[in-house]
């Protein structure tokens, strides 16, 4: 086979024995690889109902098609499994559902590693007695003991990983975080670059698996090497010609300065496609700036929420306290440029920060995620804290994102009067103390009792939905979409975001399909699917819109590619699957491909019954912002949900239908339709459809839509 090994690895924690199983040519072409590869697998070898913590859990380690081939942009890789996040509830059909299709992604270097030890992807299945890591090297494939590395940090188990198993020893671990079972727990490699979303450090650390350790060569052969080659070359100069524009990499640093007036007008991030790629390669590239560049017009513009998403840049985070944060000043501290396998635009950044308490002074710059979630989101203007909180997660192995959130979430219960100072009563604080809005003092002491799980930590380790359920009365205020926390994209500033928190088969997430990218940057990216994409202001017909857009975010996804290769034009995607592999795909082939995938993920979460509509109602604007760019903004995310649905053939409930599954040849899953249930209720905005918006006659109807 070419581009492909055609042999996963299989490894039982539970007998301490592994397989490497084959699989056919014709899986890859259906599935290609990442979390395609991962879903099928998953959904094949999962039982229904099965403990995301149990031993019948799976956890899938699955770098893309392209991954490690060196095609540009192709350095990702997904973990794969049953979430103990997301999906949790009571099913449509009274039942009880434990958990539902997860997956995170991640970059770096290990994803590469994994398939150059010839496997397209490993899986892992049952539980170890005792702490152990998997070593892979050229002489053998076994489970090692990691007594002594249980409870060290994850750069600590890498850096211990690598010594003892030289440098081309390539690490993913868990760190306190997933040895404690916290569902936000996530896996990291590269020493900060983490598969954080889902829960799935959880899974790993239930399994007593601290570590993969990658230390082993086999060639793949591709089918045309000289082809890949060439349009690699050529990706990489057009690329490099948007990085290397001086006057681009000014305005690029410039852009922060936008902010106050994209406030003002009430303007987004979306750009025409033929603007995209300079200031991605002059913000980005050429700049370093990195997802930094858009942290501080996010919290100026609505994108980024705003104290729990009760406030605006106006009221409580102005553009002098963002700026506080700004990349250009993080870069000060600056190392070296770096990033992701075989990127040519390298977007990360290490820092030598000398506040750390750790003996190696490096960390990786926080993405825009963390800055926004440790910034605007609990009022902290103190760069000291965003840059300790991002290290110590990274180490502790905890999602940012949803750590973030957890701070926000306490924050707003102190205020209202659910938590006390005696609540977070704890070894290094006996009487306890009191986090409050715009005082970042305590949010290292509370990240310590979360990871460690002390005290108060233990309720709040597994999430805002899980902490809602110790503390009555505070739900409405624990934001998370289908029990994971929502990436830092407000869906009252772009409302498609609101549809896909809700409707991806991982709910919540920052890095799912929708109606803006896919008529943003994607149809030029690949330029088939233009005729196939229709501009739309109604909901519903946004959401139709995003079927095919969404469909292909699945192939892209499961090539390996980072998302940000969106946003610079066309990539010779079909070209490159065939010098890879040899098979000549047409354009509709691959998008039914992405299809398949997205039906399999959203079947997995049928079948277990986690499929549901839930978001708090200050989400959608339900009552919306009186001021702010998102000001007066009440969207309606199960009006475009529905749209989508009948777009991509699922009944309205969500469930694929059985038309759909046999002509995306998934028949063997139509079987599945009779223990399936869909999303037991919608989300009705309640502020639009009660008619207190209609009755504001003097403003009129608020804005539906982005
Ligand atoms: S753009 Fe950044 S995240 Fe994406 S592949 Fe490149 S370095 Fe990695």
């Amino acid at each position: 086979m070419n581009g492909i090994h055609g042999k996963i690895l299989v490894v039982d924690l539970t007998t301490g024995s592994h397989e490497i199983e084959e699989l056919p040519e014709d899986v890859y072409r259906r599935y290609l690889g990442g979390y395609g590869l991962g879903a099928y697998y998953t959904y094949n070898n999962i039982e229904v109902g099965t403990d995301p913590l149990g031993p019948g859990n799976t956890l899938g380690f699955t770098p893309g098609l392209f991954t490690g081939s060196g095609a540009p942009f192709s350095g990702r890789y997904q973990v794969c499994g049953k979430s103990p996040l997301t999906g949790k509830g009571i099913r449509s059909n009274g039942g009880q559902s434990n958990g539902g299709w997860g997956n995170a992604n991640s970059g770096g270097t290990f994803g590469p590693a994994i398939k150059r030890a010839g496997f397209d992807a490993v899986f892992i299945k049952g539980r170890s007695e005792r702490p152990v890591y998997l070593l892979v090297t050229d002489e053998a494939i076994t489970l090692e003991d990691a007594g002594s590395l249980w409870g060290k940090d994850t750069v600590e188990t890498e850096n211990r990983l690598v010594a003892k198993h030289g440098s081309r020893a390539h690490v993913a671990s868990i760190g306190p975080a997933g040895e404690n079972r916290s569902l936000i727990a996530g896996i990291c490699n590269d020493k900060g670059r983490t598969a954080a979303r889902s829960g799935l450090g959880a899974v790993m650390g239930s399994k007593n698996l601290k570590a993969i350790c990658m230390v082993r060569t086999v060639k793949v052969d591709y089918a045309d090497r000289p082809a890949m080659t060439a349009m690699t070359k050529a990706y990489f100069a057009k690329v490099k010609g948007y990085k290397e524009n001086t006057a681009l990499k000014m305005i690029g640093t410039g852009m922060d300065y936008a902010a106050p007036l994209m406030r003002v007008a009430k303007m987004g991030l979306s750009a025409p496609s033929a603007v995209l790629p300079f200031v991605m390669g002059g913000a980005y590239g050429g700049q370093a700036l990195g997802t930094t560049m858009s942290a501080i017009i996010s919290s100026q513009n609505a994108d980024s929420p705003v104290k729990n998403y009760t406030s605006t840049a106006v009221d409580d985070f102005p553009f002098k306290k963002a700026m506080h944060l700004r990349g250009k000043k993080i870069n000060e501290s600056g190392k070296r440029q770096y990033g992701c396998h075989s990127c040519p635009l390298q977007c990360g950044y290490i820092l030598e920060y000398d506040k750390l308490p750790y003996q190696d002074k490096e960390t990786h710059r926080p993405e825009y995620e963390t800055i926004c979630s440790f910034g605007a989101l609990i009022l902290n203007d103190d760069l000291d804290v965003v840059l300790q909180a991002n290290e110590y997660l990274n180490r502790a192995g905890m999602d940012t994102i949803s750590a973030g959130v957890v701070v926000a979430y306490v924050l707003e219960a102190v205020e209202k009067g659910f938590l006390k100072k005696e609540d977070f009563a704890c070894a290094e604080y006996p009487e306890g103390f009191l986090p409050v809005w715009r005082d970042p003092t305590y949010v290292m002491p509370l990240l310590r009792l979360i990871v460690t799980r002390e005290g108060i930590g233990d309720k709040l380790a597994d999430g805002v939905a899980a902490a809602a359920s110790h503390f009555p009365g505070t739900g409405e205020f624990a934001m998370n979409a289908n029990g994971s926390e929502m990436g830092m994209h407000d869906a009252r500033m772009t409302s498609s975001w609101g549809m896909s928190y809700i409707t991806d088969p991982t709910p919540g997430r920052h890095t799912a399909g929708n109606y803006d990218l896919g008529v943003m940057g994607m149809p030029d990216f690949f330029p088939p699917m233009k005729p196939m994409v229709q501009l739309a202001d109604h909901p519903y017909q946004q959401g139709k819109s995003a079927a095919v857009p969404i469909k292909m975010h699945q192939v892209m996804e499961s090539l390996g590619l980072c998302m940000f290769v969106y946003f610079f034009g066309e990539y010779p995607v079909l070209e490159m699957i065939e010098a890879a592999t040899g098979w000549k795909m047409t354009a509709e082939e691959l998008i039914e491909v992405g299809g398949r995938i997205q039906a399999t993920r959203q079947m997995f979460n049928a079948r277990e019954g986690a499929i549901r509509h839930e978001m708090p109602q200050r989400v959608i604007g339900s009552p919306p912002l009186p001021r702010g760019a998102a000001g007066g903004k009440s969207i309606d995310p199960e009006t475009m949900a529905q749209g989508y649905y009948e777009g991509i053939g699922y009944g309205q409930d969500g469930v694929p239908t059985a038309a759909t599954l046999e002509s995306l040849g998934l028949g063997d899953l139509v079987a599945d339709l009779a223990i399936s249930t869909g999303a037991p209720a919608r989300l009705v905005n309640e502020y639009l459809y009660s008619g207190a918006a209609l009755k504001k006659g003097e403003k009129g109807k608020p804005a539906i839509g982005g």
